[in-house]
């Protein structure tokens, strides 16, 4: 069997997350901030440690099978690979913003700017597909500081709550891109068999995140109205219950929609309401 090797992030936002979702695939690694290579002892698996900018170009080059990066990583670095499964989390978005006194208010009036980025592959193209020329200064980090140093007219960056664009008098002006984690792979060749079994791990982590395990009590006069509203995997399970009047049905439900379902539930009769998070679901 061959043994694979999947790069995630050594320490840093994606860390944490690409370790726990390796982990609830049931792969037994040690994980010591010290090392840069893992061998899992109970799959044919390494896990290089890395720096994320690093990991598009190891997985276009096959020194890595997998990859775990940002696509906000993947796009900046043009690499070539396969996005094989959106994982989630590390979401973040990457937006122009400008100073709050600016008069900008349409993106054509960025011509003849100066917008500062760590990102200039991804701020180019954006440019380029609204027709603006503008100029692209690349810094490393610190880039929301570059207006006030009249460095640049706007800014290109990563912006998730706004607080730091804030405190540097800045303002959000328009979208350039949505990004999360992805688990990437070689682009062109066939999944390996071990690559399937782990995308198949992976994505049953996934479907059970999205979903609850639910169980509750209702009055027999009562069930049709609460099971019209569960769908289950296949359909709930109705368990008869010591009163003869009442039965318990178990059932799984969406994340997503899961307040109002309850509240549905409640209004149709449903009781004692067991809500237990599920580790897997396989397909
Ligand atoms: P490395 O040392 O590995 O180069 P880094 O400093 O480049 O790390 P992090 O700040 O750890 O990177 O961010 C890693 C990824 O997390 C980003 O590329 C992005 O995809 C995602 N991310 C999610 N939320 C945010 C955020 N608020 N700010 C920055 N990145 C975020
Ligand atoms: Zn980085």
């Amino acid at each position: 069997m061959k043994t694979l090797k999947i790069a995630i992030q050594k320490s840093g936002r994606l860390n944490e997350k690409s370790v726990e979702i390796l982990k609830n695939c049931g792969l037994s690694f040690e994980n010591y901030k010290s090392s840069l290579i893992s061998t899992v002892t109970n799959f044919p698996l390494e896990i290089l440690f890395l720096r994320d900018d690093d990991i598009p170009e190891y997985v276009q080059d096959g020194i890595a099978d997998l990859g775990i990066v940002g696509e906000n990583v993947i796009v900046e670095a043009g690499a070539e690979v396969t996005y094989l499964q959106k994982l989630g989390f590390g979401k973040c978005t990457l937006k122009i913003a400008i100073p709050n006194e600016s008069q900008i208010t349409e993106i054509a009036q960025l011509g003849g700017t100066a917008i500062a980025t760590s990102y200039p592959v991804i701020l180019e193209k954006y440019l380029k597909d609204n027709d603006v020329i503008a100029e692209v200064r690349t810094i490393s980090g610190s880039v929301e500081i570059g207006p006030g140093l009249g460095l640049s007219d706007a800014i290109c960056d990563i912006v998730s709550t706004g607080g730091t664009l804030k405190s540097n008098g800045l303002k959000p002006f328009s979208e350039v891109m949505k990004s999360e984690a992805i688990l990437i792979g070689k682009e062109g060749s066939n999944l390996l068999p071990e690559v399937q079994e782990l995308l198949q791990r992976i994505r049953s982590v996934l479907r059970a995140k999205e979903t609850k395990y639910v169980v509750l009590n209702v009055a027999k006069t009562n069930l049709k109205k609460v099971v019209d509203l569960l769908p289950g995997v296949k359909s709930p399970t109705v368990v008869p219950l010591f009163d003869e009047e009442w039965v318990a049905v178990h059932s799984v439900i969406a994340e997503h929609d899961f307040w109002e379902k309850i509240n549905s539930l409640k209004a149709a009769g449903a009781e004692g309401i067991v809500v237990m998070p599920i580790e897997k679901i396989i397909a």
